[in-house]
């Protein structure tokens, strides 16, 4: 088989874009970070007062979103393509816990989800691509070769995700916030009704909750070795 598309969705924190990059780097295909446009988006709106922790104004958010132009550029240092919103790189900025807990109200709203999904597609045309997000191997491609569905337990995923915040210097989280943001995107993520996240039905499901990141991504790799092979 020549390139195919590695799909890969599950919960927040489940470790889907270090696995991502992994096999991107091994496979020699482009990966693309899904959430990094979610998360641009919201940090659009935050920029604009279209969002905050009060109220949110989605009638301006969607006049607007012609006025957003989004893409990656490929860092040859850290080995993946960094979010540009707007030619601005603003790859640190849509990782904070306030962008995390604006970015799954944005998510909601069908027209955002429209205009991201048109330009995920297109980055796949060729084919050789790894992305990862919510709705991959449901929506943005039904027909990819390999599904995966990543979760593990919400405790151990807070967790992971607090330590990410600490390395980056993040001096205003607690593991209570974190926490409580894992479950409330899990939440509305899962229930939203547009796109909502779900396993594909053919996709396989990788519980990590106890797997270290090497036995994962040996074993995945294996896996997709044996659908080129076909
Ligand atoms: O993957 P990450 O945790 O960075 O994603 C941030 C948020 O973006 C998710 O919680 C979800 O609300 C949204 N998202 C989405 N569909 C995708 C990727 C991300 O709705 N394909």
């Amino acid at each position: 088989m020549g390139k195919i598309i590695v799909a890969i969705d599950g919960f927040s924190s489940t470790g889907k874009s270090t696995l991502a990059k992994q096999l991107a780097k091994e496979l020699h295909y482009v990966y693309v970070d899904t959430g990094a446009m979610y998360r641009a988006v919201t940090l659009f709106a935050m920029q604009n007062q279209y969002i905050d922790n009060k109220q949110f104004n989605k009638e301006k958010l969607i006049f607007d979103l012609k006025n957003i132009k989004l893409h990656f550029v490929f860092n040859e240092e850290k080995g993946f393509g960094e979010m540009f919103l707007n030619d601005e790189n603003v790859e640190d900025e849509i990782r904070t816990l306030e962008v995390s807990q604006n970015v799954s109200q944005v998510s909601t709203i069908s027209e955002v989800r429209k205009k991201l999904v048109e330009q995920q597609q297109k980055m796949g045309t060729k084919r050789g691509v790894v992305m990862d997000g919510r709705d991959i191997g449901t929506v943005v491609f039904p027909d990819a070769e390999v599904k995966l569905f990543m979760t593990a337990s919400a405790d151990k995923r807070a967790k992971r995700r607090y330590k990410e915040l600490l390395d980056r210097g993040d001096k205003n989280v607690s593991y209570k916030r974190v926490l409580k943001n894992v479950e409330s995107r899990d939440y509305i993520d899962s229930t939203r009704e547009d796109s909502p996240l779900k396993k594909a039905e053919d996709a396989v499901e990788i519980d990590n909750s106890d797997m270290g990141m090497q036995e994962q991504f040996e074993r995945v790799l294996s896996y997709i070795s044996t659908v080129l092979e076909k």
